[in-house]
């Protein structure tokens, strides 16, 4: 007999109707003899709404509280799926995230998962329940409720299929598989039926939030079968796995990341150790600088500018601020209206000819390029946020990602 976890996300479970809907699919793999492990998210845009009900009453509340807020929504919905599967005649269990011992680390609203205890979930299950997890949430050591990150439930479901070593999770969402470009963007993106882990990793890192980046790394990790499908399509998905297509595709997708935000520090001396002191600042205020780039010095100045994530731009600006007599610059811009549009592909390696037809692309539609990083599987431009939707549909045509 098998162990499949089944995630579902919360336009799955928007409604009565979506929740039986969910309901009848769990049924039916716990009909064919399978133990059944349901993860499930808050419902539909609930987790955006607690975040504005928390901002009517503190703008800056302590991330210890906002998780305890957050971590409702989904507790809402293992409530409700369960007395679905009730009223639908099957044995069945919610639990939330602390009494499956899901113990992450202290770092609230963003807590990485350290251990999971698998003893209450394997309880149940030899009881013949289907047991349906609150994604998203954890506790720490004090015992506190903390959550994984938006779009955390992928994570919790990808860490129950490794902890008890399921054959399959699928993450069941509101597309039917991974696909060249985000379909809401690019109308004739095409589905992959399978893509490798790595470029999974890089697509999911890079703005594709069909699956939760630390989801995929935990998959590659511990080799779960990972499948990406439907909640409303009985149709195949896309299979998240070791090896992609044998033939490695030169781009394999295109993704886009509004959540970013351009720092310049302009007129900086032109002397060894000054980009040290701008990103030991950073560091020690535990800022992600993503891409940097460092002008020629003339006249004996130097700029340099890099990315952060738009939450940390205020901290990222603050520190800097107050350090520029330190640092010995003349002053910082900054800008957020910007987003990052990347391509992927394993099979961009050797290959110098892609990084020139993305940017022939970006040409053509007259889009101007602020920043260029590159990696062995990615290149990735920064550009403004207006531009970014005709980025990445003239890039997807220009490698004909959609043949
Ligand atoms: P869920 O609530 O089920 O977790 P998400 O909204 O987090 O769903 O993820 C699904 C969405 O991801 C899709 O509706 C789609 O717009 C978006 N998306 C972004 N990039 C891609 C991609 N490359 N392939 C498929 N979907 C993508
Ligand atoms: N409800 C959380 C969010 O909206 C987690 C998730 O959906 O995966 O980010
Ligand atoms: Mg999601």
């Amino acid at each position: 007999m098998s162990l499949i976890v089944q995630k579902f996300g919360g336009s799955s479970v928007a409604n009565a109707e979506r929740i039986f809907n969910v309901a009848n699919r769990v049924i039916d793999t716990y009909k064919e003899g399978h133990s059944v492990v349901v993860v499930v998210s808050a419902q539909g845009d609930t987790t955006d709404e607690l975040l504005e009900k928390a901002k009517e009453i503190n703008e800056n509340p302590s991330k210890r509280e906002m998780d305890v807020l957050l971590s409702t929504g989904e507790q809402i919905s293992i409530a409700l799926l369960a007395m679905a599967i009730e009223k639908l005649g099957y044995p069945v269990i919610s639990l939330t995230g602390w009494q499956i011992g899901m113990l992450t680390n202290s770092n609230h609203s963003n807590a990485r998962i350290k251990t999971v205890d698998t003893e209450r979930i394997t309880r149940e299950l030899d009881k013949k329940n289907i047991v349906i997890v609150a994604g998203f949430q954890g506790i720490n050591k004090y015992d506190d409720i903390t959550t994984l990150g938006r779009g955390g439930s992928d994570t919790t479901a990808v860490a129950l299929a490794a902890a008890l070593k399921a054959d399959l999770c699928e993450i069941y969402t509101d597309v039917d598989g991974v696909y060249t470009a985000d379909p809401r963007i690019v109308k004739n993106a095409k589905k992959l039926d399978d893509i490798s882990y790595d470029e999974m990793l890089e697509l999911a890192s890079l703005g594709a939030n069909v699956l939760h980046n630390r989801s995929v790394e935990l998959a590659k990790k511990y080799n779960v079968n990972l499948e990406v499908k439907s909640s409303f399509k009985r149709v195949p998905g896309t299979i998240v796995k070791e090896v992609g297509n044998v033939e490695k595709m030169l781009v394999r997708g295109v993704a886009r990341d509004n959540d970013v935000a351009r720092i310049a520090v302009i007129g900086i001396e032109d002397k060894p150790g000054k980009a040290f002191q701008i990103f030991s600042l950073l560091a020690k205020k535990n800022i992600n600088v993503d891409i940097i780039l460092q002008s020629i010095g003339r006249e004996n100045t130097k700029d340099i500018s890099f990315t952060v994530s738009k939450s940390h731009l205020q901290a990222a600006l603050d520190v800097i601020n107050e350090n520029l007599g330190i640092i010995g610059a003349k002053e910082v811009k900054y800008s957020d209206k910007v987003s990052k549009v990347s391509i992927v592909g394993a099979g961009m390696v050797n290959n110098p000819g892609v990084a020139s037809r993305m940017f022939e692309a970006l040409y053509d539609a007259g889009i101007n390029i602020h920043m260029i990083s590159t990696s062995e599987i990615k290149v990735s431009v920064l550009i403004d946020e207006k531009d970014a939707e005709k980025a990445v549909v003239a890039i997807h045509d220009k490698f004909e990602l959609s043949l």
